[in-house]
């Protein structure tokens, strides 16, 4: 393990900021592994675990899913070999985890408080008009538009040829709910976090917003 490089990443952002087509760029090119709590806690809803059936009750309604649910989720998951450095120090790239203050106390309890936090900041109307049109593919996990990136078939997935789904939390009163759990939960993370923030403008074209995080990822010891 290089000591100088970054080795516990957190991105932040609102709903809609792009966090998770940053983390697939950062995840590629630095061969990170990527914990998204958004995409594990939707696979526990589909397999129909305990931790799946509670957290759709609030994913529905643009809730966030209560703090110690989430702590036993992430810590169970960071002892994973593949979160581990062959010294057994932690590397991971965390995607919507902390949201909140107590789950960011938790992760610094467990010695897992992050190197570096990328804030991806993205005005609400944007997030808006980004969410609501979008469309997700449960079969392979490709995310369409239907104004920015529209599949070529109504409706099917580019990719695999699946069925693409309006997400339950992509519409447009659950969308306010999730912004306003944002700004009251989440962006105090941005408080806490500030000596190793670094903010990149989210509002911008994905290929665009990515070059910037890599640019930041470098600066934090990251070759490519
Ligand atoms: P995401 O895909 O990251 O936008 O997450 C979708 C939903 O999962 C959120 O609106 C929350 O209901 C829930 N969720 C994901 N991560 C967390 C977390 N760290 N704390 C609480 N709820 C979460």
């Amino acid at each position: 393990m290089n000591p100088r490089i970054a080795q516990k990443i957190i991105l932040v952002g609102a709903p809609g900021a792009g966090k998770g087509t940053v983390a697939k760029g950062l995840v590629d090119r630095f061969g990170l592994i990527h914990l998204s709590t958004g995409d594990m806690l939707r696979a526990a809803v589909v397999a129909g675990t305990d931790v799946g059936m509670l957290a759709k009750s609030f994913m529905d309604r643009g809730a966030l899913v209560p703090d110690e649910v989430m702590v036993r989720l992430i810590s169970d998951r960071v002892q994973a070999k593949d979160c581990r450095n062959t010294d057994g120090s932690p590397r991971f790239l965390l995607d919507g985890f902390p949201r909140t203050l107590p789950q960011a106390d938790a992760l610094a309890t467990e010695g897992l408080g992050p190197d570096l936090v990328l804030f991806i900041d993205v005005p609400n109307e944007s997030v808006v008009r980004r969410l609501s049109g979008r469309r997700t593919c449960p079969a392979c996990g490709s995310v369409h538009h239907i104004e920015f990136a529209p599949p070529l078939a109504d409706g099917i997935c580019d990719r695999c040829g699946g069925t693409l789904v309006h997400r339950s939390d992509d519409h447009d009163a659950t969308i306010r709910k999730r912004l306003d759990a944002f700004a009251v939960q989440t962006a105090p993370l941005v408080q806490r976090y500030g000596s190793v923030i670094e903010k990149v403008d989210g509002n911008l074209p994905p290929e665009v917003v990515l070059k910037a995080a890599v640019a930041v990822m470098r600066r934090y010891g990251f070759a490519t």
